[in-house]
Parts: C-alpha cells; sequence; structure tokens
C-alpha cells in the first residue's frame, strides 16, 4: 500500500512516501511563491529513484500552511494533527511537543496515539521562528547550518531584551558593532528565544516525554538551550523536519485502511496571541455542506468548498484565518446581538470557538 504525505510549510515543503509502515522515501525542498508548483515539485522529487508516479500513491494527505492548495491530495489535515501522530510514530512515550517552524511555534500535548489533547501556537511574531533565525544568521554572515554550533562555542552569552524580529536585529547589529562576538549573540538569542518556548510549553502542560520537531530542531544550540530551560533531555528523531509530512503519510495510510477518527476530522483555523486563543474548529466528519453558517456570518467568516473527499463541507476563508478576534465577537458575544450565528444555525453542532 503505497501512501504519501505533504507539508507545505512557510519556508520548507516536505514529503513522505511510505509502503505500508516503511518510509521508502522523504524529501525537503524550499518552499516557492506559488504553493502548487512547490508542491507538484516536491512530490515529483519524492518519486524520484523509487520507481513509482503519482498515479501509484493511493492516498495523499496534505498539511501546512499551504495544504489546500495541493491539487492530488485527496484530503488535508492540520499539522498540529500531523506532528503529534508523526511523532508517535518515532516516539509512542512523547506527551509534549513543541513545533518550531518557519514562521510560528507550537506547543501540543498529544496521547499515546498521537492525537491532539491540547495545543497553542503563536504565529503573530516572528521572533523565535525559523525565519527569524535566517534573518539574524544573514545580519551576522554565518551559514544558517553553522549557527547552532557557533552558539555552543559561546563564552559569555549576551543578554537580549527582545526577540521581537525587527529590534532584536537591531540589538545584534548595535553588538556586533561593539565588537562583541557572535557567538556570544547567537547564544544570547537562543537564551531569549527558549525563554520564550518555555512560557509557551507552560501554557499548555509540560509532561514527560518531551520532544522538539521542526526544523530548528537541528539546531543543536537551541536545542542545549531548550534542554537547560525545560529541564528535560528532548527525544529527538532522524530528521524533526519531516514529522509533519510523516504524520500526514501514516494518517492517509489510516485512510486506506478504512480508519478515520472524528478527532482527526476536526480542522482547526486561528491563532494564539497574547491576549487569548482564536480558533475556530470545524468537525468535517459532522459537517454536510449545508451551507447554513455562510449567510449568517456578520463577517463572511466562512466558505463551503470540496472537502478531500470531494464532499461539500465550511471552512473558514484563508483571508479570515489570521484576524478572526477582529473579525469575530465570539460566540457568546455574537449571540446576545443575532438571531441568528453560526453556532446556532449548524444542524450538526460542527462549529466550536474558543472565545
Ligand atoms: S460567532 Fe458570529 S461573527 Fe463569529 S464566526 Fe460565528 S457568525 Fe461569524
Ligand atoms: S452549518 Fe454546520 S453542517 Fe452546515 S455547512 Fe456550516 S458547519 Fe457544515
Amino acid at each position: 500500500m503505497i501512501v504519501a504525505g505533504i507539508d507545505i510549510g512557510s519556508r520548507a515543503s516536505k514529503a513522505v512516501v511510505m509502503d505500508d509502515g516503511t518510509i521508502i522515501s522523504s524529501v525537503i525542498c524550499d518552499t516557492g511563491p506559488e504553493s502548487v508548483k512547490t508542491s507538484q515539485m516536491t512530490m515529483a522529487k519524492a518519486l524520484e529513484g523509487t520507481g513509482l508516479s503519482l498515479d501509484d500513491v493511493q492516498y495523499v494527505v496534505a498539511t501546512g500552511y499551504g495544504r489546500v492548495l495541493v491539487p492530488f491530495a485527496s484530503e488535508n489535515i492540520s499539522e498540529i494533527s500531523c506532528h503529534a501522530r508523526g511523532i508517535t510514530w518515532y516516539f509512542p512515550s512523547v506527551r509534549t511537543i513543541l513545533d518550531m517552524g518557519g514562521q510560528d511555534c507550537k506547543a501540543i500535548n498529544c496521547d499515546g496515539d498521537g492525537r491532539v489533547i491540547n495545543f497553542i501556537m503563536n504565529d503573530k511574531c516572528a521572533g523565535g521562528t525559523g525565519r527569524f533565525l535566517e534573518m539574524i544568521a544573514e545580519v551576522l554572515n554565518i551559514p544558517l547550518a553553522e549557527i547552532g554550533d557557533a552558539a555552543l562555542n559561546s563564552s559569555q552569552p549576551i543578554p537580549f531584551n527582545t526577540i521581537c524580529a525587527v529590534f532584536a536585529k537591531s540589538e545584534a547589529i548595535g553588538y556586533l558593532r561593539r565588537g562583541v562576538s557572535k557567538n556570544d549573540i547567537l547564544a544570547g538569542l537562543n537564551e531569549a528565544i527558549a525563554t520564550r518556548c518555555l512560557n509557551l510549553l507552560k501554557r499548555v502542560s509540560i509532561e514527560k516525554d518531551f520532544t522538539i520537531t521542526g526544523g530548528i530542531a537541528k539546531n543543536k544550540g537551541m536545542v542545549a538551550k531548550l534542554r537547560e530551560k525545560v529541564g528535560l533531555e528532548p527525544l529527538l528523531c532522524e530528521d524533526p523536519q519531516i514529522v509533519g509530512a510523516l504524520g500526514a503519510a501514516l494518517f492517509a495510510r489510516d485512510r486506506c485502511r478504512g480508519i478515520g477518527t472524528k478527532d482527526e476530522s476536526r480542522i482547526h483555523y486561528g491563532y494564539s496571541d497574547g491576549t487569548g486563543n482564536y480558533f475556530i474548529t470545524i468537525d468535517t466528519g459532522q459537517c454536510d455542506g449545508c451551507g447554513r453558517c455562510v449567510p449568517v456570518c456578520p463577517s463572511g467568516i466562512f466558505e463551503v468548498a470540496a472537502g478531500g473527499d470531494g464532499q461539500p463541507k465550511a471552512r473558514v476563508k484563508d483571508e479570515a484565518r489570521k484576524k478572526l478576534a477582529l473579525l469575530c465577537p465570539g460566540f457568546y458575544a455574537c449571540n446576545r446581538c443575532l438571531e441568528a450565528n453560526c453556532q446556532r444555525v449548524c444542524p450538526k453542532d460542527a462549529i466550536s470557538h474558543t472565545w
């Protein structure tokens, strides 16, 4: 049974091809400006040398920011679910995940079957993300792959007042001009980022066993600092950057076996910031695409489109996802001023809000 998972992230796109329970190929490519082309190129690379074509792949699950733009995907599933699923394939004992991606960080609690129990996401600020580290590597003129080792060679980390991408860049340039060593600057930034990650993790629950996924988990300096801050030895898999794509491939394998639980069909849209958690969850297993939620929303947040199985499903419009708190006063506030709102009109009880 040949299946595949593809993770279209903001900076890198990953694909994993599996033959039953074995990974037969995995690739990591840069994400280009067009998600459709990126997905096609990434999958073509993953199939290179396997003797397989896309027609041989029975089921493809897409995840990541660009998951809705993968034309050959049979289904798309949130990266939060896919990271939890993927990492428990390596380490069934993992209960706490820190996913450090290209433009956001997520703290996730999961159970032994890789089901998400709780999560929190910070995608409002670039500080501490892959993009942020790329920017700092450019400023310091050090190859990105070397910044982890460089930080480990620091003798005196420099304290940073902020990891706001704009101010931290200015601070780093200022230190550089004053002759501070690059190693000490990087170690100071790692310290600040690790503190911030610890605060994110505290908002879920820090349990043994703990892991780090995403591209930043390859940065040895950052891992060392997180180990120190969190006080736990992280379990690190062979390639933490492909965990989301692996989880997607495992969901694809489930689908071929006729497995699909209600939890796995819940899609979360939104973000967390300092003021709260703004997620609208749509249970696509329940939603029958009746469309009643679309006209009642005064902010036009919803639309109905073909889901992974080709059936009509409600979803949150792309342009609304990053400003849900601005567009939606929250279910209870909306309930007071409207006779009908999305949750009240939904005959399937498929919509829920966190605020
Ligand atoms: S609670 Fe009101 S504003 Fe918010 S999504 Fe539902 S209908 Fe739209
Ligand atoms: S009202 Fe409920 S069942 Fe109908 S499209 Fe919206 S979410 Fe789906």
